[in-house]
């Protein structure tokens, strides 16, 4: 399941499943942005184990919301590596709260990070993966897109609107041979889950059959999976690295 030679661009890749995505992909040969927003010093961390592992990476600063940022990342990455062939929408936030407390600034901070975001990165990179020989979209989404999650009704819109992307940009991607595929993790240790009260946390793993939170070397394989030659003829899916939770 090698990815020599090939460019992959993980969005918010500087903490957490974006992290272990780019490192993963780079111990398997890739060449990778880590793209980020503010963790300058981790993001240049991750790039520096990732050469020390053989393969070649560039940190790129730029707020997945901004589309000119994220369109100057995709010239950047072109000059650097040539065209992309893997783009995941890895980069998202919350902003939690009751519905009943809820802002509309609330809602619209998650949804122009997580969504547009989405938008501005597949926008950028759309001509790369559409020409790529097995080129690769792959969203990252939730179980909480799945089943809805008390406190989180901006970010559950979110996370389920990358469904109905991710089927619909594989119905347009299909004839060039390229892929689009969703990765719902569940709940994985990292800075997002940290921000979850601990009673919260105790209540959510009763829920998990597997009896553990997923780290997030538990999500990049499955990632690297689809991203690999392997998974060539699997498009418009939604993976569940959930632990085995019901939805
Ligand atoms: P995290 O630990 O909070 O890390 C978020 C990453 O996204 C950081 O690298 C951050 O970069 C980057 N980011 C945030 N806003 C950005 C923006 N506007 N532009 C560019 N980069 C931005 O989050 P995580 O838990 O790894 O989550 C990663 C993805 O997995 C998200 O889409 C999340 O919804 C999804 N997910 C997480 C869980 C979970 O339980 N943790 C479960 C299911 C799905 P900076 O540090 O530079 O700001």
């Amino acid at each position: 399941m090698s990815l020599e030679n090939r460019t992959c661009v993980v969005t918010g890749a500087s903490r957490g499943i974006g992290r272990a995505i780019a490192e993963e992909f780079g111990n398997h040969g890739a060449n990778v942005v880590v793209n980020y927003r503010s963790s300058e010093g981790e993001a240049h961390e991750v790039a520096e184990a990732i050469e020390e592992s053989g393969g070649a990476a560039l940190p790129v600063q730029a707020d997945v919301a901004d589309e000119a940022a994220i369109e100057a990342m995709a010239e950047t990455t072109r000059e650097a590596f040539g065209p992309a062939d893997v783009l995941v929408n890895n980069a998202g936030v919350t902003v939690d709260k009751k519905f009943e407390n809820m802002s509309r600034e609330d809602w619209k901070r998650v949804v122009e990070v997580n969504l547009g975001g989405v938008f501005n990165a597949t926008n950028a990179y759309f001509e790369d993966i559409k020409s790529a020989d097995d080129g690769r979209l792959i969203n990252i989404s939730s179980v909480v897109g799945q089943q809805g999650n008390y406190g989180q009704a901006n970010y559950a819109t979110t996370k389920s609107g990358l469904f109905g992307f991710t089927r619909t940009l594989a119905l347009e991607l299909a004839s060039t041979g390229s892929t689009a595929n969703c990765v719902a993790p569940g709940f994985v240790e990292t800075d997002m889950l940290e921000t979850v009260p601990e009673r919260v946390q105790e209540k959510i793993l009763q829920r998990v059959p597997l009896d553990r939170f997923a780290t997030p070397d538990d999500v990049a394989g499955i990632v690297r999976f689809v991203a690999s030659e392997d998974a060539s003829y699997m498009t418009g899916q939604i993976l569940a690295v959930n632990g085995g939770m019901e939805w």
